[in-house]
């Protein structure tokens, strides 16, 4: 059961009083496994500063946790602190065995995203610190470049917007993904297997139901996210709860079995093309087509 991915884990543990002890191990075991291949003896000390700090761990080790722990481990840990929160993270837990580094692959939404951005290494061991521009940290995990990387983890649970994409290694590209990433291209290398990215869903078979990338999405209460918590103390739901994030991954659905047809609706139509009123008569003329529905 220790090899198994953790949502059915939970599933067996949500089963019977005995079970679910046996759940919270395995969750807790996978997350200590990864605080201590990334610092050795303050181990202990990241549930705690990840509470403090308002923070929560994103990227590959929270797909290891998911996945469960097989093949080869990630080498980088990705952290996001809220704005605020960043030299706390780099005073209490890099300081001592980490030094400065100048990641060579950095995402370009790190340069109008971020409050902060910087990663650190530790013979083969990488972390990033991501400091967001205000107070909510999801606003960064939706930013990830693909639906893969939308988890986050604190040490009492973790939640992953899109599941399905996580656990089949499958990442849709999202609004900062464009970068680098083609079509049918491999990234990240969890468990030795690299995800597949897919540019944009028109290859889907089935209909996109509420997991349509048009819709937008309310982190609060949004129903398609894995929300699973082992730990009360460290809990992840305080960091969804206080979320104000209101998203979507693309303006646009290109799968021609989706219900909600966006494409379809776009198809052969042309939309005239008219320039912004520049003067006050423009203006009144453009307030009274618009009255009349008149087509601008
Ligand atoms: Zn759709």
């Amino acid at each position: 059961m220790d090899d198994c991915p953790l949502p059915s884990i939970a599933a067996v543990g949500n089963t019977c009083s005995t079970c679910r002890p046996i759940y919270d191990e395995i969750a807790q075991h996978r997350f200590q496994q990864i605080s201590q291949r990334f610092f050795g003896d303050l181990a202990d000390q990241l549930p705690m500063v990840l509470y403090r700090s308002k923070g929560a761990i994103t990227g590959s080790t929270v797909q290891e946790v998911l996945s469960g722990p097989t093949g080869s481990p990630p080498r980088d840990l990705n952290i996001v602190v809220p704005k605020g929160y960043f030299l706390v993270m780099e005073d209490r837990m890099l300081r001592q065995y980490y030094k400065e580094y100048e990641e060579p692959e950095v995402n370009d939404m790190m340069d109008f995203n971020l409050q902060q951005f910087q990663a650190y290494k530790w013979d083969s061991r990488i972390v990033t610190v991501s400091e967001s521009l205000g107070p909510d940290i999801m606003d960064i995990i939706v930013n990830s470049p693909t639906t893969t990387d939308m988890n986050l983890m604190t040490a009492g649970g973790v939640v992953s917007l899109f599941p399905r994409h996580t656990l089949a290694y499958d990442g849709l590209l999202g609004p900062t993904g464009g970068w680098d990433l083609k079509e049918g291209g491999r990234f990240g290398s969890v468990n030795g297997v690299r995800a597949a990215v897919q540019v944009d869903n028109r290859n889907t078979k089935e209909d996109c139901g509420p997991r349509c990338p048009s819709l937008w999405r309310f982190v609060r209460t949004d129903r398609n996210t894995l929300r699973l918590n082992w730990d009360r103390r460290y809990t992840v739901q305080d960091i969804i709860e206080n979320s104000q994030m209101e998203w979507r991954v693309s303006i646009e659905c290109l799968n021609p079995v989706c219900k909600y047809g966006v494409h379809k609706k776009l198809e052969g139509r042309s939309f005239t093309y008219s320039e912004m009123p520049a003067t006050n008569y423009q203006i009144v003329n453009r307030q009274r087509d618009i009255a009349y529905r008149v087509p601008v």
